[in-house]
């Protein structure tokens, strides 16, 4: 019996997402940070207690992880809502939605992934030559698909780049003035935020319904939890709420993540090590002939070399694994930042590579 009949078209034709492991010295592929943001003296015994409770089910509305991210971010719990992971508030965001969805290319696989898993139309514009949003392509595209959906990832993944905050700003602004209701809602996803001084989207919140901020634990420390966070309208929350199961975060993840956002000290200095090293990272890259690196607002740098397969496999065979996006941003290698030492084996290998 064949089993591909019966399953959907749309999942028989959709190609997973890849996430294999591949063994090496080095990572740097994933944008993880290298330092772990569940690093606590004390967390082995309050971990100890939690590990007492789990008979029970977790908090469904996880209350204490987002009183306290409330408080960080300046926002109230009624406009937060948590995921396991943002990848699957994208889910969500879909499913209460629909599509079409629309977001720029090359961008971050899971918009178009899940919108094919749930059988939506994907409308795809790809960004103009500086790697900022073709503001006329997208205006146009939204004018005439309708999308329900608009997916911004800024610092945009793989690029690296922020996206013109005015040319973000006027695409929520024509699609909130349609009339009766907003046309589209506009999801600016923020996971690689803190690598950058220049959000301004998360206090227009409160002014413009339409709009809505993604952002993750992932990238700073904390990837293993698997947890991300929608900041939006308290309707625009409450129906996306609809649609989450019960228990989507598990009780040791919202603990840790709990206490590890009390330790914010430890999370910015991270953060800052990560932005420094990226910058010198980046100027020793810029010296090596033969490759183009690109500059980045977030915790990974996009480059170009002459022969991307080439350069990807010598690097592997060295220890050094990095992302390869030939197929998706022609010529292109994708490199996380790590630690000072990671990033010198890497400076290293790449050299001896070419
Ligand atoms: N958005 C962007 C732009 C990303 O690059 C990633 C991770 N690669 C995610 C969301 C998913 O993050 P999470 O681990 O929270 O699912």
């Amino acid at each position: 019996m064949d089993i591909q009949k019966l399953v959907k078209p749309n999942i028989r034709s959709l190609r997973a997402y890849h996430a294999e492991e591949i063994p090496c010295k080095v990572k740097l592929d994933a944008n993880e940070s290298p330092y772990s943001g569940g690093r606590d003296e004390g967390s082995g015994s309050r971990v100890k207690k939690i590990l007492q409770t789990l008979n029970r089910y977790p908090d469904p509305e996880a209350k204490a992880l987002k009183k306290i991210l409330a408080g960080t971010l300046g926002v109230k719990s009624e406009n937060i809502l948590h995921g396991n992971g943002s990848d699957e508030l994208i889910y969500y965001l879909i499913t209460t939605f629909g599509g079409p969805v629309l977001y720029p290319t090359p961008t971050f696989s899971m918009y178009g992934i899940i919108a094919q898993a749930l059988d939506e139309k994907k409308i795809e514009i790809p960004l103009d030559k500086k790697f900022d949003l073709d503001i006329d392509k997208m205006l146009a595209a939204i004018k005439k698909h309708k999308p329900k959906l608009i997916f911004l990832s800024s610092p945009n993944n793989p690029t690296g780049n922020y996206f013109s905050s005015e040319r973000i700003s006027r695409i929520i602004k024509f699609t909130l003035s349609h009339n009766p209701y907003p046309l589209s809602l506009v999801v600016v996803d923020e996971a690689y935020q803190p690598f950058t001084g220049k959000s301004k989207f998360l206090p227009l919140v409160g002014k413009y319904k339409n709009l809505v901020i993604m952002r993750t634990l992932s990238k700073i420390g904390l990837a293993g939890l698997r947890l991300g966070f929608l900041i939006a309208n308290a309707e625009v929350i409450n129906e996306v709420n609809k649609v989450r199961l019960p228990f989507n975060v598990n009780a040791l993840s919202q603990a840790i993540a709990t206490e590890a956002l009390k330790n914010k000290n430890q999370i910015c200095s991270n953060i800052a090590s990560i932005i420094s090293e990226r910058e010198t990272l980046f100027r020793a890259m810029k010296t090596i002939g033969g490759i183009t690196p690109y500059p980045s607002d977030a915790n990974f740098i996009l480059f170009k070399v002459n022969d991307a397969d080439r350069v990807y496999g010598g690097l592997l065979k060295k220890g050094v694994l990095v992302r390869n996006l030939n197929s998706v941003v022609k010529g292109c290698l994708r490199v996380t930042v790590g630690t000072p030492e990671e990033n010198k084996v890497f400076l290293k290998m790449l050299k001896q590579v070419l």
